[in-house]
């Protein structure tokens, strides 16, 4: 019994239903479920001093704001509690008073799905399954393998052919069932779910999943811990499916509800220009349509995406400011964040090239802080890294031709 959790709503109609790992959908219309927390009860047991004393250092250290109890197998991965940096040549560089990076790519298999996939492993196996499945354009694949290869389960994994080699290798590695679909996210997803269906393997993809969220917003709550619980103005992150900004939001709220913290920041909410069905719908004020998956942010190459009644509402209730950016500006942002330290995935780099958008556009004010979430590292994408960063000198090991080389670069 989870005393902190009332139970699953269902986002469309309203039906609630009792939270238990095996529901996970709407049994009266098939929507989209949110956990429903007590609060008060929340309260009761939780507040800074005592979170400050906790030696735990994952993210199940926030375990009272989590659908879980003590019986609870976590663990298994040291997932969550990522760094924290605050950036000052990078905000000067963009014109922002002050600038953090929350870098996810710190996590065991290098995202921030592991915060989601963490939790799947521990709600399939209280629903008493052994074998977990997804369909994913590359990290929550990798990072639901690696899971659940930690907690010894079987894993079936449908990413579209375009997904990166770095991700596909560690699925590989981490010994998943691996089916490389020919054809769209779209296609991989829909492949999945009658995959799923039929041979009834737990279902991790994240929009049907209401867990998932659930340990995803633990970012959220980090991000506040590691601020001292003062929030920042704004708080930047890349959109594909949805479910990662929906549960950024759901964590501030939680947190907000629950008098840890005492102002919400507003969202900026980065999708490619190439593909950007959520913040459109935002922009335009009209409900969302689909569209192409023209971008080489694989990551959030979603034209159909799975969680958009969240998202749309993390925009809309944080007052989020949208912004689209391109190809070009995604990849100047790895490089920017590179002269930072912090390595990202072409995705995870993205809430970055959104801020200087923001902050250039004026959709932001420079006396703003901003905290950017860098959400996969960039070791995932090599080829695209090489495509920001460009290719070293190359020279045969003779120090006069170094000298050359130097002089003819205005080196040295
Ligand atoms: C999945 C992912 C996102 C977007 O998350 P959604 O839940 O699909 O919106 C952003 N960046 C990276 C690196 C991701 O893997
Ligand atoms: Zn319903």
């Amino acid at each position: 019994m989870m005393k902190n959790v009332i139970s699953a709503v269902c986002i469309k109609c309203g039906a609630e239903h009792e939270a238990v790992p095996t529901v996970t959908t709407c049994k009266k219309c098939g929507g989209i479920l949110d956990i429903k927390y007590d609060y008060r009860y929340i309260r009761s047991q939780i507040d800074r001093k005592k979170l400050a004393d906790r030696k735990e250092n994952t993210m199940w250290r926030y375990m009272e704001y989590l659908p879980v109890t003590g019986e609870s197998k976590v663990n298994k991965l040291r997932v969550g509690m990522s760094p924290f940096y605050e950036a000052p040549r990078l905000a000067e560089r963009l014109g922002i008073r002050k600038l953090y990076i929350k870098d996810d790519g710190i996590n065991p298999t290098a995202s921030l799905k592991d915060r989601a996939s963490a939790m799947a492993v521990v709600k399939a196996e209280e629903a008493g399954m052994t074998t977990i499945a997804c369909s994913s354009t590359g990290n929550a694949a990798s990072s639901l393998a690696g899971n659940a290869a930690a907690a010894g389960f079987e894993t079936y994994i449908f990413v579209p052919e375009r997904a990166p080699k770095g991700k596909v290798a560690q699925l590989m590695v981490f010994g998943a069932n691996v089916i490389s679909v020919k054809g769209s996210y779209e296609d991989t997803f829909e492949l999945s779910a009658q995959a799923i269906d039929r041979w009834g393997w737990y279902n991790r993809n994240a929009a049907i999943n209401p867990y998932l969220m659930e340990g995803k917003k633990t970012v959220a709550l980090e991000i506040a811990e590691q601020m001292n619980w003062e929030m920042p103005d704004y708080i930047a992150i890349s959109v594909g499916d949805g479910c990662t900004i929906g549960g950024l939001w759901k964590g501030l709220k939680d947190l907000y509800e629950t008098g840890m913290i005492d102002r919400l920041p507003r969202i900026i909410s980065v999708q490619a220009e190439g593909c950007c069905p959520l913040n459109r719908s935002i922009m335009e004020n009209q409900p969302w349509t689909p569209m192409e998956e023209n971008t080489l942010a694989d990551s959030i190459a979603v034209g159909v995406p799975r969680n958009p009644d969240k998202a749309l509402n993390a925009i809309r209730e944080s007052d989020g400011v949208p912004v689209n950016v391109s190809d070009e500006e995604i990849l100047e942002a790895m490089k920017l964040l590179g002269s930072a330290g912090v390595f990202a995935e072409p995705a995870g780099a993205t809430g970055t090239a959104g801020v200087k958008k923001a902050i250039a556009q004026g959709l932001i004010p420079a006396d703003a802080s901003v905290v950017s979430v860098v959400t996969g590292s960039g070791l995932k994408d090599v080829a695209n890294a090489m495509k920001a960063a460009g290719e070293p000198l190359a020279i045969e090991p003779d120090m006069n031709l170094l000298l050359d080389a130097f002089h003819s670069r205005g080196l040295k």
